[in-house]
């Protein structure tokens, strides 16, 4: 397969074309980012590294994050499944990622871990199970991408502390069906750190290979999830990735992925590729516009998607 060429074409055809999209202004930082930028890149099973446009640039990679603060709960704090799926649910939601609505009527317990409300309990679970969350995970996420230049933005995740008014009242709503067992501000503030990592699309498509391995990560060959978690962790994307667009992206796409609102979005081609593209214009459920369309395209191309 000639993915160089492909991901070339992609550039090509998408460029100066129109998708609309705003970029995230919710959080004041993000909407500091430029709304042309492109860059995507591709990580073959077989050791190929392929990109093109912005994909050696640093962003905000959000709630992408949400996946490998999974894995890292699974993996490393060797969790039994009760503890965690007794707190969050395998649903899709079919509601935007930031909602309420379904925190009151299922009493607190969250439809799945890639909404806020989800990501919210896993950060609990780890603040009361590291000693110091923020290095243990930041950790985690060096030895999964095989580099040590992985970092947070304090100034990102200072911007979000200030202003995220919904994510307060969300951890606030399950903090009174009993949900949330850490102070209130502890796990906010390491969650929003967990948001705020900066990493290229080049460094995500490296870090989710892994799950294109059955769990192993490449070159390392270090195991990191079983073979039936890994399987679990791309249903969970595919059904939950993207809120209430995910039969969108299915549709579409044909791959489990998660997008972020800095414009992000990594997928999984399990046995074949992990790929991710950026382009900070989102649409109206929070997902990179251009983005989805250039996976569209990639899935399309190569005949590669998993149905
Ligand atoms: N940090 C963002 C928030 O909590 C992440 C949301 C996202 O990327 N969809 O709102």
């Amino acid at each position: 397969m000639n993915y160089q060429t492909i991901l070339d074409e992609i550039q090509q055809t998408t460029k100066g074309q129109a998708f609309g999209g705003e970029v995230a202004s919710y959080i004041p930082e993000l909407a500091k980012v430029d709304p042309h930028k492109f860059g995507m890149h591709l990580c073959s099973l077989e050791g190929g590294q392929y990109g093109v446009g912005d994909s050696e640039e640093k962003f905000s990679i959000q709630s992408i994050v949400k996946v490998l603060s999974l894995v890292f709960a699974i993996a490393k704090i060797n969790y039994t499944n009760e503890v965690i799926w007794s707190r969050v649910q395998v649903e899709p939601s079919g509601n935007p990622f930031n909602s309420l609505v379904q925190i009151e009527y299922e009493r607190g317990i969250p439809r799945n871990p890639f909404i806020n409300a989800g990501a919210l309990v896993i950060a609990d679970i780890l603040v009361s199970h590291c000693d110091d969350p923020k290095a243990e995970f930041i950790e985690f996420i060096r030895t999964l991408a095989h580099n040590a230049n992985i970092h947070y933005n304090d100034t990102v995740a200072a911007s979000e502390q200030k202003t995220g008014y919904r994510n307060r009242a969300v951890i606030n709503l399950m903090k009174s069906f009993g949900n949330i067992k850490n102070k209130v501000d502890d796990v906010l503030s390491f969650y929003y750190y967990t948001c705020s990592l900066m990493m290229t699309c080049r460094e995500l498509a490296q870090t989710f290979l892994f799950l294109t391995n059955q769990g192993i990560t490449l070159p390392g060959k270090e195991v990191i999830l079983t073979k039936s978690q890994s399987k679990r962790i791309n249903a969970l994307m595919q059904t939950c990735g993207f809120y209430d667009e995910a039969g969108e992206f299915s549709f579409r796409v044909g791959l489990p992925g998660k997008s972020g609102v800095g414009g992000g979005i990594v997928a999984v081609h399990p046995g074949s590729y992990s790929v991710a593209v950026w382009s900070p214009p989102l649409n109206a459920k929070g997902n990179s516009a251009k983005g989805m369309k250039a996976l569209e395209m990639l899935t399309t191309k190569t005949g590669l998607s998993i149905f």
